[in-house]
């Protein structure tokens, strides 16, 4: 994986004439920002968190803890996506209400804000699915597949075996590139970095101590109360958001690049994107995050406009545009075909390098 590349370096792409259409057709939306409900959005997750967390420390029965646990797990990525979203500039029309409320909704998901911002809002979007730029999901050419080291062959295998995302999540995304990176993967250094990181380790000090001292004084299991108030709940997190960043960029018709400019001749900033449907209430449920092509035409459409932007894009774009409606047998068939990348041919592999995809560009 190549590193984060700094601010300076990571000029935007090329202008592209449809980009900058599409992203037009969306602006309307922009400016549909509204202040009172997403505040109240905001409030409401975190009161939900924190009553799913404060009934862990006085409930017995097991099953009451492990659905106390489901649900801070699924609120953490509730405040998360409201911080991505606050980090784009587009929650509120209030720069400094969204930059404090990004922040604070990053702290369940231990992301640091101004680390996320650099990977996500320059490399990722800037540059979807091009190698080099693009971290996220960047799979393996079967030549550079073969020559990693035993151990990391078999990580690989056990990232996209289909339950393997909240592994990945973890050691790829957060302890790799946001929580105090290394400069083998996040080059440039800046005061914020290192701010954010130490204000998420506080939030962490404070709930996992807060755990253990509530033990302390009430003689509860100390080791109970970490594994289903933190332990369980973070990593299901971890899950969740590898599982989603998962589906919106990997699929057996979604092509990766090395090569900037074919990647912008084939319109990489929005073919590369899957708009996985999911019924509602469960799209609702994940503040609309799969509604994705929008967001990656327009990053400034808030989430709560962003149903409405979708379906708008897809009827003027919808021949280059990828969508599934989200059923298990779709899942499993990516999962099974998508675990290589062959950048010459434009075809996906499995494991020992056998095609399982019809060439998705034709060029080159
Ligand atoms: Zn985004």
């Amino acid at each position: 994986m190549s590193p984060v590349e700094p601010l300076e370096s990571a000029a935007p792409p090329a202008a592209d004439k449809s980009r900058f259409r599409f992203q037009k057709l969306l602006q309307p939306f922009t400016r549909e920002r509204a202040i009172v409900v997403p505040i109240l959005w905001f409030l409401l997750d975190w009161v939900v968190l924190g009553a799913a967390i404060a009934s862990l420390l006085v409930v017995d029965p097991w099953w009451v803890k492990v659905f106390a646990s489901l649900v801070a797990a699924l609120w953490i990525a509730r405040l998360f996506v409201i911080g991505h979203d606050a980090c784009h500039g587009a929650y509120t029309p209030s720069k400094t209400l969204n930059v404090w409320i990004g922040r604070i909704a990053f702290l369940p998901s231990l992301t640091p804000y101004s680390l996320w911002e650099i990977g996500h809002n320059l490399a990722h979007h800037g540059f979807t699915n091009l190698k080099g730029r693009d971290y996220v999901w960047t799979p393996y050419s079967p030549e550079e597949f073969a020559r990693l080291p035993w151990t990391r062959r078999q990580l690989e295998r056990i990232y996209r075996s289909g339950v393997g995302q909240g592994v990945y999540y973890m050691v790829e995304m957060w302890w790799k590139k946001l929580y105090f990176p290394g400069r083998k993967h996040v080059t440039s250094r800046r005061a914020s970095y290192t701010f954010d990181s130490l204000l998420v380790t506080a939030f962490g000090v404070l709930w996992i101590g807060g755990l253990i001292a509530w033990g302390g004084h009430s003689g509860r299991s100390i080791v109970s109360l970490l594994v289903f108030g933190f332990a369980v709940p973070f990593f299901l997190w971890n899950c969740l958001m590898g599982f989603v960043i998962y589906v919106q960029h990997t699929h057996p018709r979604v092509a990766w690049y090395e090569r900037r400019d074919e990647w912008s001749a084939n319109a990489g900033y929005a073919t590369t994107t899957v708009h996985v449907k999911l019924r509602r209430p469960f799209d609702g449920l994940i503040h609309y995050i799969l509604e994705h092509g929008a967001h990656h035409v327009n990053m400034g459409v808030p989430l709560y406009r962003l149903k409405a932007a979708q379906a708008r894009l897809s009827a003027t774009l919808d021949e280059r545009l990828n969508s599934e409606v989200f059923t298990w047998r779709y899942y499993w068939n990516t999962v099974r075909r998508c675990k290589l990348y062959d950048f010459a041919q434009h075809v996906w592999t499995d494991f020992d390098g056998r095609i399982t995809s019809t060439p998705v560009v034709q060029t080159r």
